[in-house]
């Protein structure tokens, strides 16, 4: 992995404008998972719309999966820490995620696709974010894309943070994906005890972290594991600086918001009603996965 000297630009941090603790809910055909970015976090976290928070080594909390399901609309961000899980969509594609593994999936103008666990024991974790379209994009072809934990880009800092790029830019190293509109960053930070870790953002977009192991701090305030941390966007602010005095695990996700209206049904996010309703008659008439072959 190489090593990445972070140099301290940060002048002006963000602060925590409050912590999130998620939901605790099912979906699918039963799958037990905590929803961590809720309906109502959409415009503060815009261009987000979900975020879900799977892990559990009880079977019977996953087993069952999310069989064919219809998108439309945005993008879809998988990424399996552990476990085995396949996908299949309308589109013919087909991939499966195993530890470290990340799928993205644009649903565009339409996706049908099951996701099932391919193991009967064991652990089974990871997150699932849901990243907008912009309204020009929401009904273009449907794209998709997986990588092996191997092929993601990733670096380690002079402090021996570990950084794993899914999405945006971080210390000059280029994501496994990158949006021009929404300019998602993602990122997965593994940080040893008494570390810190920097990372500049532009003020104007949304940013949180979600804490999976150990507890960071960030300009003074504790986040704990299983918390959401959503930033102030202090018009001044540059960047963010995340301590950790012991072993930390985090992801790190922010974007550009799109500052456009959000119509939510289910499965569908559109900009208007009108929309929606079309997704429906699409879907039920059997179109919507017909629109990506
Ligand atoms: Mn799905």
């Amino acid at each position: 992995m190489q090593t990445k000297i972070e140099t301290s630009t940060v002048k002006h941090v963000r602060t925590v404008e409050r912590l999130i603790t998620g939901q605790a809910t099912s979906d699918g055909a039963g799958v037990k998972l905590t929803r961590v970015l809720t309906q109502n976090l959409q415009q503060r976290l815009d261009p987000f719309l979900m975020l879900d928070a799977f892990g559990s080594d009880k079977p019977d909390d996953y087993i069952a999966g999310f069989p064919d399901h219809p998108h439309r609309g945005f993008e879809t961000i998988t990424y399996m820490l552990a476990g085995r899980m396949l996908h299949r969509d309308s589109a013919g594609n087909e991939g499966l995620l195993e530890n470290g593994d990340v799928q993205w999936m644009t649903a565009g103008r339409g996706v049908i696709h099951s996701e099932i666990p391919q193991q009967k024991e064991g652990v089974m974790e990871g997150f699932q974010l849901w990243l907008n379209l912009p309204k020009r994009d929401k009904m273009n072809t449907p794209w998709y894309i997986d990588f092996k934990n191997t092929e993601l880009p990733k670096y380690v800092t002079q402090h021996g943070v570990e950084v794993t790029v899914i999405a945006g830019e971080s210390n000059g190293v280029t994501g496994a994906v990158t949006r021009e509109i929404t300019q998602p960053r993602y990122l997965d930070i593994h940080m040893p005890a008494s570390t810190q870790f920097e990372q500049t953002l532009s003020s104007a977009h949304n940013a949180f972290i979600y804490v999976y192991r150990g507890e960071v701090s960030v300009a003074g305030k504790a986040v704990p594991a299983q918390r959401m941390a959503i930033f102030a966007n202090e018009s001044q602010s540059d960047g963010v600086i995340i301590e950790a005095s012991e072993d930390a695990k985090l992801i790190l996700i922010s974007g550009q918001p799109l500052k456009e209206p959000i119509v939510q049904y289910g499965p569908f996010v559109m900009n208007t009603q009108q929309e929606i309703y079309e997704a429906l008659s699409d879907f039920r008439e059997g179109r919507l996965g017909e629109f990506s072959k």
